[in-house]
């Protein structure tokens, strides 16, 4: 696995603009129905990655004005709790992460809400670049850290490695630390301890 220095990876130098997939109507990234977007590359190469050929940023297909349309007609079904932004790595995706992030925000006002996977931590984040805040500030849970291999459990909700941790970004922002998310639903997961963020594997 590669750890970045801070600010060392740059979105906006990185991106392709391409996304691996799309999948409406998921039941398994985060909390209810949602749209789920899987944007290419990711430079973490996280041994036992879920999603390998994302990794690289030429990977899948180019990010469309058609498909930004789409999502948001999908998005405004009642029944669609919100966006998911998975990848490769969606902090290096900003290009087209932050102003679909801006859109929903805009359009759905709080409605829906918008979870996002990151192979960063969120202190990480917290100390990297503007965009990558930016993007954050815009979201409302983060499932944060690389996939461990050795710290992988088939029964984590929402995450592949205890490691990983599912934070709620309000109180977080609201505290100025990174603060557990708990279901108000059924998937609760209190059989998982909130982790410290994990060391890079040796
Ligand atoms: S951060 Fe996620 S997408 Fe990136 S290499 Fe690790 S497991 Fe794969």
């Amino acid at each position: 696995m590669t750890q970045p220095g801070s600010g060392e990876w740059d979105g906006l130098v990185l991106s392709s603009r391409r996304v691996a997939d799309y999948k409406p109507y998921t039941f398994v990234d985060g909390e209810g129905v949602r749209c789920s977007l899987y944007v290419a590359g990711c430079p973490f190469t996280c041994p036992g990655c879920y999603n390998e050929a994302a990794q690289s940023f030429r990977y899948g297909t180019p990010y469309s004005q058609e498909l930004e349309d789409r999502i948001l007609t999908d998005l405004a079904k009642p029944y669609v709790a919100g966006l998911s932004l998975l990848g490769g790595e969606p902090m290096l995706a900003t290009p087209i992460l932050l102003p679909l992030a801006q859109r929903v925000s805009a359009e759905f006002a709080g409605e829906k809400t918008i979870w996002i996977w990151s192979g960063y931590t969120y202190e990480q984040i917290m100390a990297d670049t503007e965009d990558k805040i930016a993007l954050l500030d815009l979201c409302d849970v983060l499932v944060d850290g690389p996939f461990i291999q050795r710290l992988y459990h088939h029964d984590l909700a929402f995450r592949g490695s205890a490691n990983q941790r599912i934070i709620d970004l309000a109180a977080s922002r609201a505290r100025g630390t990174a603060v557990p998310w708990h279901s108000s639903g059924p998937d609760r997961e209190d059989s998982v301890p909130f982790l410290a963020p994990a060391p890079p594997p040796s």
